[in-house]
């Protein structure tokens, strides 16, 4: 009993130094992230574009970037569900600048292949890991306080009710009052329905694994794709994959209500963030890579082909005109330079 005490308030100070070594909640505030985005976005505007999918409780817009070709393999990624939570923003971000700027071989492929749709920010009101909801107002005049808010990660639509706390004092997993009663999870969930990836991503900080909610026939594939990259890039396994997750959860709504392959993702554990971006970054980034490059390979589709000139009558005369005169070329050289004996006759 003594020992268990020991342990929980060793484990409870070491809490409080990993978060006393982050200068603030996140490595990137909020709206420096999204401007971040625009930016990258604005530059390219041949491969990216951006639109709001809805408002949070607090009235803030929550951004979508899709970048690529949008007839290619979709792939859908969330960061910041939990508030806290921005190692998938993160590596994201760093992704798509890859993508956009680099001129990679690669990179140029996936671009041309894949539409990435991107939510870097879900829970935009606040760095905590519920959202702003602080009461329902029912119809008859009820009030329910919700000190903490909600746990976005537990109000899914699909299976509402299965994962969760459905006590609103619970200040990490209150799952609301009924599956989508948040405007940020139901942003999320009509952004999923009108864009319909083939594969959905649900991004988090905590540990390093993965969870996929159903079986269909992109599991294997995925697995099988990402152990391909990480032995290419000479990266042992940091997210293992295993099947997982429960109703409520946002890979499940995706899964369940959009037959998309469902998948939550631990990008890293708290234990391992930083003081700087850079260096978690360095750590993260090379861990990260084969399973962004695994996603998309999964799904990519060969570009729309380049529509072939039809033949005007006006594209038609315009090559008459060019071959007459290539052929009037030719023969005036052909008569200009002397025969071969004529030649040898002059030496
Ligand atoms: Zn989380």
């Amino acid at each position: 009993m003594v020992f268990l005490f020991i342990t929980l308030i060793l484990a409870i100070t070491n809490l409080k130094v990993v978060y006393a070594e982050r200068p603030s909640a996140l490595y990137t505030s909020k709206s420096q992230m999204i401007a971040q985005w625009m930016a990258l976005c604005d530059a390219h505007p041949e491969w990216a574009s951006y639109e709001s999918i809805g408002k949070s409780i607090q009235g803030n817009d929550i951004w979508l970037f899709k970048i690529g070709t949008p007839t290619g393999g979709r792939v859908m990624y969330d960061g910041q569900c939990h508030g806290s939570e921005d190692g998938g923003t993160e590596i994201l971000y760093k992704f798509c600048e890859w993508l956009l700027e680099s001129n990679d071989t690669l990179a140029k492929h996936i671009l041309q292949y894949n539409y990435h749709l991107i939510i870097p920010i879900l829970n935009v009101d606040t760095t905590a890991r519920q959202n702003m909801r602080r009461e329902y107002v029912l119809d008859n005049g009820t009030v329910i306080n919700v000190p903490y808010g909600v746990d976005l990660n537990r109000n899914g639509v699909y299976r509402w009710g299965e994962s969760g706390s459905p006590d609103p004092n619970n200040d990490y997993e209150y799952r609301g009052l009924y599956g989508g009663s948040e405007p940020e999870t139901m942003a999320l969930h009509n952004a999923v329905g009108k864009y319909r990836p083939e594969i959905y991503v649900n991004t988090h900080n905590g540990g390093e694994y993965m969870l996929h909610y159903l079986n269909t026939s992109l599991e294997a594939k995925i697995k099988t794709l990402k152990a391909q990259y990480e032995q290419e890039y000479n990266i042992t396994n940091p997210y293992p994959a295993r099947r997982g997750g429960r109703g409520g959860f946002l890979s499940a709504d995706a899964a369940g209500s959009w037959n998309a392959s469902g998948w939550l993702w631990e990008v890293t554990t708290w234990e391992n963030l930083t003081p700087t971006l850079d260096e978690w970054l360095l750590k993260y980034y090379p861990r990260a890579f084969p399973v962004l490059l695994a996603f998309a390979k999964a799904v990519e589709k060969e570009p729309p082909p380049i529509p072939e000139i039809t033949l005007q009558p006006a594209n038609i005369n315009a090559m008459l005109i060019i071959t007459i005169s290539l052929l009037t070329l030719i023969l005036k050289f052909k008569i200009q330079k002397p025969p071969k004996n004529q030649q040898n006759s002059i030496q």
